[in-house]
């Protein structure tokens, strides 16, 4: 089968690699339907140091199953599943919590320890906790959307939820890539009253006013922090998404935020030290987040996703097939593309 393997920084590949198959009783053998690249993806794509092993790259996806081992219970052959980028045992304590992603027999998917769903076939560990079957066919038209619930919808949502989002108050959403413009979605879902859009790109901000943006700030660094907080009475907002995981990115989320404020987090960071501690220390400022636990979310998306009220799948503005993966990495990373579907 085809997969896509990266080797080295702006070395992305579609090669023929052994058919993925059944390994553990509790996997299912899942056939990509559609996949996407991700804005995580090319943090690899960029930052691969000469000699880290290659990657088989890929954590999104919804498929049909083609075969279960023996200790699979819930799943059957010819299920429509949506793949969570994390693959979790449901049963665990932290899976009980809701924090699937520290599930302790859990990890994730298009690592060096498991390959990832940009191919024709891949391999799910304990699929009964992992996979969630659609009520629906693999041709549905909602099948953008629902494949957001992979990762960018439940991530934007994540970051709403960890930024403490509520009916009537105030946010800010830093990044305005598909997670950022999920996370305004997901900011007027939980009823933010103002939400402030922090992006350049004209496309985006479009889009961002569609799924509910009331207010643009191009600005960055200190201007963006003094912007923000005019458009809010000198005050900042209550609740930051932080979806791009830079050191500046964090340092605006704690300059933008309003005193009692809550920042959520889902941009991976690429720094060692939370900034501007001082800050956030005297404004008495909440910082949370991490890896979404997007399979806890999806029961609590998916209606709304299925009745139309959001539509999530608009951030995908370019579809491919497997062997153009290579220039949809590359259109990602000159954010020529929001957000790249595939279709192996
Ligand atoms: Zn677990």
């Amino acid at each position: 089968m085809r997969a896509t393997v990266l080797y080295g920084a702006g070395d992305v590949r579609i090669e023929n690699v052994p058919d993925a198959r059944l390994i553990e009783s509790t996997d299912a053998l899942v056939t990509v339907s559609r996949a996407c690249i991700c804005g995580s993806d090319l943090w690899p794509y960029k930052l691969m140091k000469p000699g880290e092993p290659p990657r088989r790259m890929g954590h999104e996806a919804i498929g049909v199953v083609e075969a279960v081992g023996s200790g699979v219970r819930t799943l059957k052959v010819g299920d429509v599943v949506v793949m969570p980028f994390a693959y979790s045992d449901g049963t665990c304590a932290f899976c009980h919590e809701g924090l699937h992603t520290s599930c302790v027999h859990g990890g994730f998917f298009g690592t060096v320890e498991l390959p990832g769903a940009q191919a024709e076939a891949l391999r799910i560990p304990l699929a009964d906790g992992t996979l969630f079957a659609l009520p629906v066919g693999a041709d549905d038209a909602l099948m953008a959307s629902l494949l957001t619930l992979s990762d960018v919808m439940g991530t934007g949502h994540h970051a709403a939820r960890a930024a403490k989002v509520a009916r009537g108050k105030t946010a800010a959403v830093i990044g305005d890539g598909a997670v950022g413009l999920c996370g305004v979605i997901a900011a007027r879902r939980l009823g933010a009253e103002r939400i402030t859009i922090l992006a350049r790109h004209p496309d985006r901000i479009a889009l961002a006013k569609e799924f509910g943006a009331t207010d643009v700030v191009s600005e960055r660094g200190e201007s963006a922090i003094e912007r923000v907080r005019e458009l809010t009475g000198g005050f900042g907002v209550h609740s930051v998404l932080e979806c791009v995981g830079t050191e500046e990115a964090m340092r605006t989320a704690i300059g933008i935020a309003r005193a009692g404020g809550a920042i959520g987090r889902v941009g991976v960071p690429h720094y060692e030290v939370i900034p501007a501690s001082e800050p956030a220390f005297y404004n008495n400022l909440t910082i949370s987040g991490g890896p979404a636990p997007v399979r806890a979310y999806i029961q609590e998306l998916l209606p709304d996703v299925l009745e139309g009220r959001i539509e999530p799948g608009r951030v995908f503005d370019r579809v491919i097939g497997l062997d153009q993966v290579p220039d949809g990495y590359r259109a990602m990373n000159q954010r020529e593309a929001i957000k790249v579907m595939v279709k192996p």
